[in-house]
């Protein structure tokens, strides 16, 4: 009979070295190295199922500088821009406080492998595909492609494609890192919404970083309740490119994406661990962002790991926000025309600074309710009386 052994015990197994995984081990290095004292440090093992990372995707968030994060960003603007060719409107936030940072994946996932090689508690194990777990008395046991890990708690970052989701609302997008001659463009803001328009089931826009003097990144974004393939929007992207540039443009790599926004789906949480990352509620439901949200989770993850060693079941709660977002989309849902006016005035007549807290999951209450007044009133309320009549009755179930 084949046995197979466990071949290394752990305090803390961290499961997926995506952002949410390679995020919490880099807040457990900064903070230890920020002075946080302990008799014994957790021994932590990260597993990762791919062998090699690449340059799958770039992050973008805003944040005032205090982000460890800021200082890897390859660019970062002051400016960002809204608008819609179809109501001649055009609107530039400029901050002196906060800016739109632009994080290439590639320097993320290299900086924090560097972070982790310094470390003598955490470690990090590449190729290695997780496939079942155990709860036993005194921890969990995990059978994974290349042996049998145990740990006394478990953190479970895998990213696993929603499958049988009702209810949803997607962000499809397409896009191209591309350079061209440098005198053909140049823009010192992101467009962050350009050309916003909708059709009945959800809008769409292009987003356009301008990288250098002589590269770019033009996505195209569709958000609402059509499902499609990303290489649906392709030929938008490429004409949008020579609409820009003629055709004096070479591709450098792609970026695409299909992002649940909303829905809901079966989901089976490992009991008595904690979950993180984007099948857990991190990705904000209005925009798709997840990068700060994570990086807040990241934080107080690490926290407690770090006062008590292993930490019992703890989500973030983001009630107000959240809400907010629900309502955002359950008028999307019904009328992605109010949603494009609701983006306009976003632009139009929030501060730049509310905005980018906002958009960063840092809003205040005087944020959120500034928010709330550039909404069509009509559509919010009621969006909001059936998310919390549907709430009501979910709880009296
Ligand atoms: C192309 C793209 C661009 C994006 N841009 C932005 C942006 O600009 N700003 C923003 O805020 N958000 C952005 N997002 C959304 C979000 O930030 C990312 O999806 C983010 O990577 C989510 O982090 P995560 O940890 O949940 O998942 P991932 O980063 O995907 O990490 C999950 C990890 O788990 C591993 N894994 C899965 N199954 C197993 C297994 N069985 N065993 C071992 N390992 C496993 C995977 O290999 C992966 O590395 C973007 C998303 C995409 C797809």
């Amino acid at each position: 009979m084949q046995t197979t052994k466990i071949t290394e015990k752990y305090d803390i197994l961290i499961l997926g070295g995506g952002c949410s995984g390679l995020q919490l081990s880099n807040q457990l290095i900064w903070k230890i190295k920020g002075g946080v004292v302990l008799k014994n440090y957790p021994k932590i093992l990260i597993l990762e199922a791919r062998k090699t990372y690449t340059n799958d995707r770039t992050w973008s968030f805003w944040n005032d500088g205090s982000s460890g994060y800021c200082e890897w960003a390859a660019n970062h603007w002051r400016q960002w821009s809204f608008s819609s060719s179809t109501d001649s409107m055009h609107f530039t936030h400029k901050s002196h406080q906060y800016e739109y940072f632009c994080l290439r994946g590639i320097d993320f996932y290299e900086r924090s492998l560097s972070l982790i090689k310094d470390s003598p508690n955490i470690s990090i194990k590449l190729g290695v595909e997780v496939n079942k777990i155990n709860k036993g008395q005194d921890g969990f046991l995990v059978k994974t492609d290349s042996g049998l890990y145990s740990s006394k708690q478990i953190i479970d970052c895998r990213y696993k494609k929603p499958d049988k989701v009702k209810n949803a609302t997607w962000q499809i997008f397409y896009g191209y890192e591309i350079t061209f001659k440098s005198n053909l463009f140049q823009s010192a803001s992101v467009k962050l919404m350009d050309d916003i328009r909708h059709d009945k089931s959800g809008i769409y826009f292009k987003y356009l970083l301008p990288l250098t003097d002589n590269s770019m990144l033009l996505q195209i974004t569709y958000i609402g309740t059509k499902y499609f393939t990303p290489d649906h929007l392709k030929e938008e992207a490429t004409l949008n490119a020579n609409q820009i540039l003629g055709r004096n443009w070479q591709i450098q790599r792609t970026e695409k994406g299909v992002l649940l926004q909303s829905g809901t789906y079966p989901r089976e949480p490992i009991p008595g661990a904690i979950q993180g990352g984007s099948n857990w509620g991190a990705l904000r439901p209005a925009s798709g962002y997840a990068f700060s949200r994570i990086e807040i989770w990241s934080q107080e993850t690490a926290s407690r790991i770090l006062k008590c060693h292993t930490i019992t079941k703890w989500k973030i709660i983001q009630t107000t926000q959240d809400f907010m977002d629900r309502v955002f989309l359950m008028v999307l849902k019904k009328s992605p025309a109010s949603i494009v006016q609701t983006l306009l005035n976003m632009g139009k007549s929030l501060h730049p600074n509310v905005f980018a807290r906002f958009m960063g999951d840092k809003a205040n209450l005087t944020d959120l309710f500034k928010v709330i007044l550039t909404s069509p009133k009509k559509e919010m309320v009621l969006a909001a009386l059936r998310i919390a009549i549907l709430s009501c009755t979910k709880e009296k179930k």
